[in-house]
């Protein structure tokens, strides 16, 4: 498998329009798919507003802004992905929509194209089983905001060749990103670690033990962490936690990853962090 020149991403949101950012930054072309043109259109105005952010950080010239957005092809036409050596789909994470998606990528795609997958939590294994390449797909977990952070997790499923492995771990060092190989599990790493540490924060708060704000100092002082685990789960969205945490349950069998009955009551509030401007902090716009 040899250097990538064109590659695909399916779903323009939040962690979609980052991974586009990156792969047209490092010179790639990109084919962004999305159901509607408005999602595309936020997209684009959001990946601008991040090249800007670059350009004041001395990290990019500002002729380098047209260059990159230039790279990006915006559709709403998943057609226009048979053109790709490689898609990372990066569609809501309900696991019928992106079988749905696989199922059509498999059949409209390059016979030698990689089938990868931002996925947070769905099996790869799963994914890889729907389509007649499961040698040729992977997980490329990206964080967010995807520009700034550096880890991406890489995802072998059952099935994975050590040629699919190695293209798309040279590709994440291309992006200016470290790669880290992780086996295809409930969680992969990040989450199966983050999620109890976030649960358990969320059990001392629901008991008594400390407020969030003491419990977040506790990490930032105590363990160096940038931000506390509370402040962390307010950020990636309550709601979010829970379903990764009842993935992790059922995945691994095991009541310990439970999700905590004060996080599942935020959620059925509506308080789902700093998205809904509630959740262990109050945000307010701006
Ligand atoms: P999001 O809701 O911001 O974006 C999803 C996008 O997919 C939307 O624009 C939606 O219109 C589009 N979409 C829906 N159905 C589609 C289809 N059939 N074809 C093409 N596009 C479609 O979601 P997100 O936060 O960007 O998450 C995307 C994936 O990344 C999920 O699997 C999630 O678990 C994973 N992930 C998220 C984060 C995070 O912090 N947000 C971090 C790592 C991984």
């Amino acid at each position: 498998m040899g250097e990538f020149t064109t590659v695909g991403v399916v779903g323009a949101g939040t962690m979609g329009s980052g991974i586009a950012h990156v792969f047209a930054r490092a010179g790639l072309r990109v084919v962004l798919c999305d159901v509607e043109q408005r999602f595309l259109d936020r997209a684009l105005g959001q990946i601008r507003t991040n090249l800007g952010r670059e350009v004041a950080k001395g990290k990019l010239a500002v002729a380098d802004i047209e260059l990159a957005l230039e790279r990006i092809q915006p559709t709403t036409d998943r057609g226009a992905l048979a053109a790709a050596e490689l898609v990372v789909e990066a569609a809501p994470e309900r696991f019928e929509l992106k079988a749905e998606v696989f199922r059509a990528l498999d059949a409209l795609m390059l016979e030698t194209a990689i089938l990868a997958t931002n996925t947070s939590s769905i099996s790869i294994t799963k994914l890889a089983a729907l389509t007649r390449r499961p040698a040729q797909v992977i997980g490329m977990h990206f964080f967010n905001p995807v520009p700034v952070m550096a880890l991406v997790e890489v995802v072998r499923g059952l099935a994975t060749s050590d040629a699919t492995f190695g293209a798309v771990q040279a590709l994440a060092v291309r992006l200016g990103k470290t790669p880290v190989e992780v086996n295809d599990a409930p969680g992969f790493v990040s989450n199966r670690v983050l999620m109890p540490l976030i649960n358990e924060a969320a059990f001392a708060v629901m008991e008594g033990v400390a407020t969030a704000e003491a419990v977040d100092q506790v990490f930032k002082l105590g363990m160096a962490h940038p931000m506390g685990p509370l402040t962390l789960a307010d950020f990636i969205g309550l709601d979010v936690c829970v379903d990764i945490l009842r993935v992790l349950q059922e995945g691994m069998g095991d009541p310990k990853y439970r999700p905590c009955p004060l996080l599942v009551r935020m959620v059925d509030a509506g308080w789902l962090g700093r998205k809904s401007g509630q959740g262990f902090y109050t945000y307010t716009r701006g």
